[in-house]
């Protein structure tokens, strides 16, 4: 009995971890948001794209972007989309 109640102790924060892991942290999605470069990294790479502290999309040169989280709306892993033709410009993350 006791051991039954101890292995229920360790069991089920194991399963929560895992679903955790598998459905809220996502590592595939994780890799697929590191790819991304950071806001600085997209400065660097595309300087003809900054104006200022305003920037604009290396594809087609819109300036209205989407703040978009990565798996849901309050993902603290944010990925910056560009509005007018949907590529993913930098990645940043929610404090
Ligand atoms: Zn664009």
């Amino acid at each position: 009995m006791f051991l039954t109640i101890l292995a229920g102790f360790i069991v089920v924060p194991a399963m929560a971890y895992v679903i955790w892991y598998v459905a809220g942290y996502n590592p595939g999605a994780q890799k697929h948001w590191e790819i991304l470069p950071t806001q600085v990294e997209y400065r660097a790479k595309h300087p003809q794209c900054c104006h200022g502290a305003d920037l604009t999309c290396c594809h087609c040169g819109s300036d209205q972007m989407l703040d978009l989280g990565l798996l849901g709306y309050s993902d603290w892993r944010r990925q910056i989309i560009c509005r007018a033709c949907k590529n993913r410009l930098w990645r940043e993350m929610d404090q």
